[in-house]
């Protein structure tokens, strides 16, 4: 009988919650109590320095050494105050998660003490041993060492007894290292492209924005029995498990009440979150058992993306003190929903307009189709590029599947919208006075009205408009968001530059300001109408269609890696200067690298557990029906005994069948391997363990599972699904 199957079993259903000792002040009074923020700069720099810094943060201005000095001295105090002993560059290298190399700030005095040192220097710039950090060959070739450097406009934080200092990691040689950098630069290559768009209608706005709302996914599972299933542990997500009897079929979960263990951990997570910074409002039960979702209000992109990934630590951290661990991959159980990260995404002015809402004026509204309809055309341009910035090998269980966003990247936009530009792609410039700001044929006027309550939802569209932003519904729950944002931001700032071009000429051409920016929307509009879709994204007809309007269908992750370095890719991230070819090919290395070691893994760890767990498992079982046989044949005659062993015989057979194709499967997915693994191409490899070992994965699984339906449930080692979904 499997003892630690039952054992961690009956822990789980024992645990209490632990309970959480609230603060005693109230959360505005702790909210961004770890952040070195405005208010903390204020208090602990000299106000030149202050100054300074805030004309390098709102401005981009450069910061002098000794201004530098002076900001880490103040910084320095500040952390010291909080009890803080280290400091470390924060940043975000090629893989899932942040990194950090902590020391002290003591260093020797030079008579034989130690002093509290925090230099400008060190603050602002720091060479990386991290030779370890995946680049692509980009240091390797080019240049041994990386840098980190200060990020300015993402405040640093407090997290234990160390300083965090977000910076971006980039090689001596200028190319990014990381996902921070190229973020940074498609921010302001929006920012800057989007001004301009925008000062057709305001001319007074200074800077436009950039805006992040995550809706992050997880599942929890208790810890003990995570601890007992060596492929959560070593993979994230289960390689086996026959479905539960139940799942999410009865709906019962989504908007239910939060178990009390559950509760105790998610009030935890807050109170650290606000600490941090972090405005986190929402929570609740996702669609499938034990599946969660916070989300914040929306921040500065740059500054999101830093919270989230936090977000993601934090969660880590203290599931655990909750005896319970965070699943942050995709796809951790067959069979029921997976997890994923909407990016609500939309761009704002300092003047506080949201440039895809709607708004009281024809020239709002006039602006807001403007935005929507170069978003819809970037998205269009882009759209296989956008879906490669969202594909991995743990989302690729996600994409596809009858849940969440298809593998083809399209825009729903909803009845009203979808009407209006309709109507507009109909009309005529002469139906139009925009210009003389008469009330029109076409209404724009009159938008909002018909917006306001528009509440249609579309859960299959992979990029779906929502009142006042889109939502980036594809983004995989584990992924650093910077990734999918960096993509469309680049592909938005092209496209808007391209606009502005097509206007101007117009202009030039003597054209009314209005009438050529509507001339250019209806040409857009035209064009890009294959993106737009508001039908079912699940449904076979979609994929048909897709493929007839020209979209990226391809589902093959290695594949739609490929689109990075399409012509049209490189032409538009080097046109917004967000990242060269060079950057961009290094860049594929490592997710082509980062696919194969993937599957790899999985490979090598169904293959362990399939010899080393089931196939004795079932081998056991299989021994005692035929102990059983035996017995009956002793006991009874012949034709009898026949009879009463009859389904222990069928039984038998089968475990064998299954035992035989497992070690068949084993033994081919590992000369498929062995086969992949002499590939030197980085892109070779993932293809081939895409298309000859992940197949492997699937077929063995069958047979595991059908084996475990079968098998004296007493003997089977690892919890079971029906364990580790509703355990609390
Ligand atoms: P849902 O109904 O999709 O759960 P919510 O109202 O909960 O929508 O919003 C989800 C996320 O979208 C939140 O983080 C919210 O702050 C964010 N959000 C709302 N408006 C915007 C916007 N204009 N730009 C970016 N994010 C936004
Ligand atoms: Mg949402």
């Amino acid at each position: 009988m499997s003892d630690l199957r039952f054992r961690v079993v009956e822990a789980a259903f024992r645990r209490k919650a632990e309970e959480v000792v609230y603060p005693s002040e109230r959360p505005s009074l702790y909210f961004a109590k770890n952040v070195f923020n405005r208010e903390k700069m204020h208090k602990y720099l000299p106000a030149q320095a202050y100054e300074k810094l805030i004309d390098s943060i709102d401005n981009g201005m450069p910061l002098s050494r000794s201004t530098a000095d002076a900001i880490a001295a103040g910084m320095k105090q500040w952390a010291i105050d909080m009890g803080a002993t280290h400091y470390t560059h924060w940043f975000h290298p090629l893989t899932e998660g942040t990194a950090e190399k902590h020391d002290a700030f003591v260093e020797p005095d030079g008579k034989g003490g130690m002093i509290e040192e925090f230099s400008g220097k060190l603050l602002i710039q720091q060479e990386s041993d991290a030779s370890s950090f995946p680049n692509g060959g980009i240091r390797n070739t080019f240049e041994a060492r990386g840098y980190s450097a200060w990020d300015v406009s993402s405040p640093a934080f407090i997290v234990d007894d160390t300083l965090c200092i977000p910076t971006i990691f980039i090689a001596y040689t200028g190319e990014s290292l990381d996902y921070k950098a190229p973020l940074l630069k498609s921010l302001d290559a929006v920012n800057k492209a989007a001004l301009d768009v925008c000062h057709y209608f305001y001319p007074d706005v200074k800077k436009i924005y950039t805006y992040l709302g995550w809706e992050q996914e997880y599942f929890l599972v208790d810890e003990g029995l995570y601890a007992a299933r060596p492929d959560l542990l070593l993979t994230g997500r289960t390689l086996m498990g026959h479905e539960s009897s139940k799942n999410q079929q009865l709906e019962d979960h989504y908007f239910g009440a939060i178990p009390t263990r559950v509760l105790e951990f998610m009030k935890e997570l807050e109170i650290e979150a606000l600490k941090l910074g972090i405005p986190v409002k929402t929570r609740h039960n996702e669609v499938a058992p034990n599946q969660f979702e916070l989300a914040p209000i929306y921040e500065e992109c740059n500054l999101a993306n830093d919270h989230n990934l936090l977000i993601m630590a934090l969660m880590r951290k203290l599931a655990r003190k909750h005896g319970f661990r965070v699943l942050l991959h995709e796809k951790p159980f067959k069979g029921v929903n997976g997890s994923g990260k909407h990016n609500n995404w939309s761009l704002g002015t300092d003047t506080g307009i949201l440039l895809m809402a709607p708004g009281k004026t024809t020239e709002d509204n006039l602006r807001f189709i403007t935005f929507i309809v170069n978003v819809l055309m970037a998205v269009y341009r882009h759209n296989g590029l956008l879906k490669a910035s969202i594909s991995s090998a743990t989302n690729a269980h996600r994409l596809g599947a009858n849940e969440a966003p298809p593998a083809i990247i399209s825009s729903f936009l909803g009845t009203q919208l979808s009407l209006i530009l309709e109507h507009l792609e109909n009309s005529n410039s002469d139906d139009l006075d925009i210009a003389g700001k008469q009330e029109l044929k076409l209404n724009i006027a009159r938008i909002p009205e018909l917006l306001i309550d528009n509440t249609d939802r579309n859960r299959t569209s992979p990029f779906a408009f929502t009142g006042n932003r889109f939502e980036f519904r594809a983004v995989g729950s584990e992924a650093n968001c910077a990734s999918a944002m960096l993509a469309l931001n680049a592909a938005v700032a092209e496209q808007l530059k391209l606009f502005k071009a097509e206007v101007d000429a117009k202009i030039a051409e003597g054209k009314d300001k209005f009438t050529a920016i509507l001339d250019i929307i209806r040409k857009t509009i035209k064009v890009c109408k294959p993106i737009h879709f508001d039908g079912n994204g699940y449904s076979d007809e979609w994929k048909e269609e897709a493929r007839r309007r020209g979209l990226d269908c391809e589902t093959s992750v290695p594949l739609i890696f490929d689109n990075y370095l399409k012509p049209e890719s490189i032409k538009m991230f080097e046109s917004t200067g967000v990242m060269n070819r060079k950057e961009l090919k290094a860049r594929n290395e490592v997710k082509w690298e980062t696919y194969t070691k993937k599957i790899q893994i999985e490979a090598r760890v169904l293959g362990d557990l399939a010899m080393n767990h089931i196939i004795p498992v079932a081998t056991k079982y299989q021994t005692s029906l035929i102990d059983n046989v035996y017995k009956i044949k002793d006991l009874f005659p012949a034709e009898k005994a026949a009879y009463l062993s009859s389904k222990n015989m069928e039984l038998i057979e089968e475990i064998a069948k299954c035992t035989i194709a497992i070690k068949e499967q084993v033994d081919h997915m590992i000369e498929a391997r062995k086969v992949a693994n002499r590939i030197s191409s980085e892109r070779e490899k993932a293809i081939a363990y895409h298309d000859t070992v992940v197949p492997k994965l699937e077929e063995i699984r069958e047979y595991i599972d059908n084996l475990e339906l079968i098998v004296d449930n007493e003997m089977w080692t690892l919890p079971k699904y029906r364990e580790l979904l509703f355990i609390r």
